[in-house]
């Protein structure tokens, strides 16, 4: 690719800027309140988050009193010495009395960067930029889509608006500049369409997605042609990216679409991979003979990006500087013109730089004037469009238009993009940067990796999830599934009696079976696995901890088949099943590093004349009885804690799931465990029992319900004959969490992780949402769109990804939750009962509305897709329902109070509570799992304690002083 000439982009770009210089945009004009507080903002960064989450939170605060208490809240700890504090202090002490001022000035400031959508400031803010003279594309802001009916109530308002602006456009004058492309006229009316925005769940795993989108895109596409309108398909996150794209060609492949409407796809700069993209679309857009338009843009979502990466522990899509984004904007620019036969470049920036780059190269390359367009966002940069428009290009502004309170998402992701230390605008208008740095080529710098890298040397790193996002990834699993299927029933044994795993979708269906353990097996193996204790207990820790490596090397080079069959097995999905199967890794590496740790003994004081030392040993022989909702990361974490502390394991799955605790035992063996350090006994309760009893046992790690933890518990601590110890119990129970919703909350958000939280896996997690606590001010809305989001999900069989519910275990628990449903329907109000497939061991998701806090569905923990709603009336009342359960596993708070939140860490009292976020899915190490009261008396999984429970410290004291002699190391020590 040619080289665009430096000199003449920095002419270029040097007059421009002497013409924007000038004045100053809006954005950094201190014309209200609110314009002096983002200017104080811009000198500290406190204030700048507490602004801009101040002005997020604002649309849900329904009385000046909440105003005043957010104003305070936020504010009164922002440490910030300029002259605003004589403002805010009043601010502080008015607290009711400014609510009205400031709900006016947010106002304000939201009509300045977007367009009301009601009434006739739509039309008057069109009228206005035509004059400049700029065309427009409109983006519809407002809520995230979270249902079908939402879903087709926003195509229904594209559809609305595409024909209420056609309208409007037919009366305005022709304007050239705007108007007119080298190729012919061009659409006046251009609308942006994001598709997340045409579904209720845009989910790259579920096919329907692409069929949903689809069809309401394929009507605005049509509509658009019919009116001679143009359609943009904006660009949302990465993981959106690959099936946005695929939806976009898809549908301009068929026959309808091939000439008509005029339509664009938003590409990001930021991307590492959008150079690909480029060449892609250029090549696909030739190969069907479709001129398409491309608006190139840097990225709005780069921090977002960053840390769902990070949380994943997914390569990170974005380029890591600034600068390498705008080298990056450069390159595709010039990819783009080049593209010239079937492409029109629309490029979307305010940076001078960016922009002058484009325009030579368009002339280097041949484009005609107008045979491209430059886009700005709406109120962010009127003097650059301003120098633009003037200079003679063709404008385009992005016009966010809906109603201005619940429009501020769109404006908070703006404002602190064009905010921020590295933005253009506040570089050039705030920090008043020299013009030369301005406008200096971008350079790549040094190229920071895509990979995270690891802390420290050999630390723990979670494994990553497979991401369903990439389609190849989508194909592999689908194969897998099918190859696993193959073999089931492979293996039959003979004699004896037999457990059988079948498939809880399809009851019909028989996996495997495992031969059961009787009790002399039992009592067989427990006299084995203390024969062989000494022998691994003086095993070196480095050597135990390097064959638990191994096996999670083995374990991740099995994953997609051990995820596969988890599938069939107890009816997860692929996430799910993936998840658990990342867990089970994350374990066998935490607890061998962790073991690595506390393997040293530890000098305890020193004195020159006594050595103390204080060592861990491990117990002797450990019982690992687990359940079966994740059945093969929390027998793993059991047994690997176990193994790794120098116990030898007597492994007693779930009878519903001994599949997976076979492959787990196949694994450790493969890896190098010898035999006799862990054995497999496969059975229902009365193994576990009989293990427990067991005066030969020390010690006991159990998951599962309370009833029966409590009986183990008992069980455990009668002393038995010839029992020489006391047993140690780690026993891990129930939960019946809660998720308050306050009445600031982001619903959005809300809805979306309380559906995750309650129904995933159908709902049988401990840490799953049961409780669902509403405040009066969001009740009946929260509770509208959760019911309309949850009756938009599929339930069956969970090999089809299209099914966001699958069956339950089996058919005693379809009969319990069955029985709790009734129960339910006479304490409550049922706000939603879904139909469930017949087949199988289906239970429909169910939600109850009013709720008694003290009803029988409010405290017992039903494991199943069943939710309670209870309301409360205010913050204390709902923390006082919370509480009043007889677990404590997980909660969640959703709030954007600081005061509350704050409460919440304080008062809600459980063993892993999240804010603002989803209550299930902890991750090894990064949140250390384990609940109080009746939900457990272990210390959390995952977490540093961990493994002391499999442990003894023992210590030692040795008096090294003979007839006043010291030893040499008491002497060499005694003198350093
Ligand atoms: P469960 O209590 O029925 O069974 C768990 C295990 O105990 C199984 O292996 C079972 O065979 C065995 N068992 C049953 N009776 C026994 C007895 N008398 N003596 C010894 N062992 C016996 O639980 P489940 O249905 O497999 O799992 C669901 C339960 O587990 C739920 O209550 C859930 O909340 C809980 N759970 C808790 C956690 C946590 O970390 N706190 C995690 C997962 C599941």
């Amino acid at each position: 690719m040619a080289i665009t000439s430096e000199i003449e982009v920095q002419k270029l770009a040097r007059s421009l800027y002497q013409n924007a210089a000038r004045r100053k945009p809006a954005l950094f004009e201190a014309q209200d309140l609110l314009g002096r507080m983002i200017e104080w903002s811009l000198d500290d960064e406190s204030l700048r988050v507490a602004l801009f989450r101040f002005v997020d939170v604002l649309p849900s605060l329904e009385s000046s009193a909440e105003i005043g208490r957010h104003l305070e809240e936020y504010f009164a700890r922002v440490d910030h010495a300029l002259g605003g504090l004589a403002i805010l202090a009043q601010a502080l002490h008015a607290g009711t009395l400014v609510a009205p001022m400031v709900r006016r000035n947010v106002i304000q400031l939201a009509r300045r960067f977007i367009a009301e959508e009601s009434g006739a400031h739509l039309a008057t803010v069109l009228a206005d930029l035509r004059k400049e003279p700029a065309a427009f594309t409109l983006d519809v802001v407002g809520e995230a889509t979270v249902s079908d009916q939402e879903a087709a109530a926003t195509q229904r308002r594209y559809l609305e608006l595409l024909r209420r602006l056609a309208a409007l456009s037919a009366k305005w004058p022709a304007c050239a500049q705007i108007d007119e492309a080298p190729g012919g006229s061009l659409p006046r009316v251009n609308l942006s369409v994001k598709l997340s925005s045409l579904c209720a769940r845009f989910d790259p795993l579920d096919p329907n997605t692409e069929e949903i989108v689809g069809l309401r895109l394929r009507e605005l596409l049509r509509e658009a042609a019919h009116l001679d309108a143009a359609l943009t398909v904006d660009m949302e996150q990465y993981a959106f990216r690959d099936l946005t794209l695929a939806i976009f060609r898809d549908l301009l492949e068929e026959d309808e679409f091939r000439a008509a409407p005029s339509v664009a796809i938003a590409l990001q700069a930021y991307l590492r991979d959008a150079e690909n993209d480029v060449a892609d679309l250029v090549r696909w857009a030739r190969r069907h003979g479709r001129r398409i338009g491309v608006r190139l843009v840097k990225g709005a979502y780069w921090d977002s990006e960053v840390a769902w990466a990070k949380q994943k522990n997914w390569p990170i899509p974005v380029f890591l500087d600034k600068m390498a984004t705008d080298a990056s904007y450069e390159r595709l620019s010039r990819m783009l013109l080049e593209g010239r036969d079937v492409i029109d470049s629309a490029f979307g920036s305010h940076n001078l730089r960016s922009l002058a780059h484009a325009i030579v190269a368009a002339r280097e390359i041949g484009v005609p004037p107008r045979g491209y367009e430059i886009q700005m966002l709406y109120g962010m940069a009127e003097p650059v469009r301003q120098a633009i428009i003037q200079s003679g290009e063709r404008v385009r502004v992005y016009l966010p238009a809906g109603e201005l309170l619940p429009g501020i998402a769109y404006l908070i992701r703006r404002l602190m993009e064009n905010t921020s230390n590295t933005s253009f605008l506040r570089q050039t208008y705030a920090d008043k940067k020299a013009i030369d740095y301005l406008i200096q080529a971008p350079s790549l710098g040094a190229a920071a990796p895509a990979h995270q890298t690891a802390g420290e040397p050999g630390s723990f790193i979670n494994q990553a999830p497979i991401d369903f996002a990439r389609a190849d990834n989508r194909r592999r699993f689908a194969k897998t599934l099918l190859e696993v299927r193959r073999e089931f029933q492979k293996s039959r044994p003979r004699g004896g009696t037999w457990l059988r795993s079948v498939n809880p979708a399809d009851p019909d269906e028989l996996i495997g079976q495992v031969r059961s353990a009787t009790p002399a097996d039992v009592d067989k193996a427990i006299a084995k696995a203390a024969r062989f204790f000494p022998h691994w207990r003086d095993t070196a820790a480095p050597q135990r901890s390097q064959i638990l490596f191994r096996a999670a090397d083995i374990m991740r080079e099995r994953r997609w088949q051990l995820a596969a069959l988890e599938l069939f097995e107890v009816g997860k999905g692929w996430r799910e099943a993936d998840a658990d199967v990342c867990e089970a890794i994350d374990y066998l590496n935490y607890y061998a590093r962790e073991m690595l740790r506390l393997a040293e003994p530890r000098q305890t004081q020193w004195l020159p004349s006594e050595i103390n030392t204080c060592a861990y040993e491990p117990r002797g022989v450990a019982a690992i009885i687990a359940p079966w909702n994740f059945p093969l990361a929390i027998l793993t974490g059991m047994s690997a804690a176990a193994l790794a502390a120098g116990n030898c394991v007597l492994m007693k799955p779930a009878e519903q799931s001994p599949l997976m605790a076979v492959q787990l035992f196949e694994i450790l063996h493969a890896a190098g465990l010898p035999d006799d350090a862990c054995q497999l006994l496969q059975g229902g309760g009365e193994i576990g029992a009989r293990l427990v009893r067991s005066p030969n046992v020390h010690m006991i790690a159990f998951t599962g319900s309370r009833e029966v933890g409590l009986e183990i518990l008992r069980e455990a601590y009668t002393h038995r004959p010839g029992q020489a110890h006391v047993k140690r119990v780690v026993c891990e129970m129930g939960g019946k969490n809660a998720v308050i919703v306050d009445n600031d909350a982001d619903l959005d958000e809300a809805v979306g992780h309380i559906i995750d939280s309650a129904f995933g896996y159908q709902g049988q997690k401990c840490s799953a949402a049961s409780r669902i606590i509403l405040l009066a001010g969001v009740h009946e809305r929260l509770l509208r769109r959760l019911a309309e989001a949850v009756s938009s999900l599929k339930i069956g069989p969970p090999e089809d990804p299209r099914n966001a519910l699958g069956p339950v275990i089996d058919a005693a628990a379809q009969k319990r939750i069955a029985e709790y449903i009734d129960i339910g329907k006479s304490e409550a109000q049922c706000a939603l009962e879904m139909a469930a497939p017949q087949d199988g061991f289906f239970i429909g998701p169910v939600i109850f509305r009013d709720v008694d806090p003290k009803s029988r569905i409010a405290q017992e923990e039903i494991f199943g897709p069943v939710l309670s709603v209870i309301k409360a009336r205010d913050f204390t009342h709902a923390l006082e329902i919370a509480n009043d359960s007889q677990f404590a596993l997980t909660g969640g708070v959703f709030s954007r109070s600081p005061a509350h939140i704050e409460r919440a860490r304080r008062e809600f009292y459980v063993g892993n509570l999240y804010i603002n976020r989803g209550i299930t899915g902890a991750v090894v190490q990064r949140q250390p799992f384990g609940g109080l009261k009746l939900s457990g008396i272990g210390s959390k999984a995952g977490g540093p304690d961990y493994l002391l429970q499999f442990l003894e410290p023992r210590t030692i004291s040795e008096n090294t002083l003979r007839h006043g002699f010291l030893p040499p190391e008491g002497v060499k020590k005694g003198n350093g």
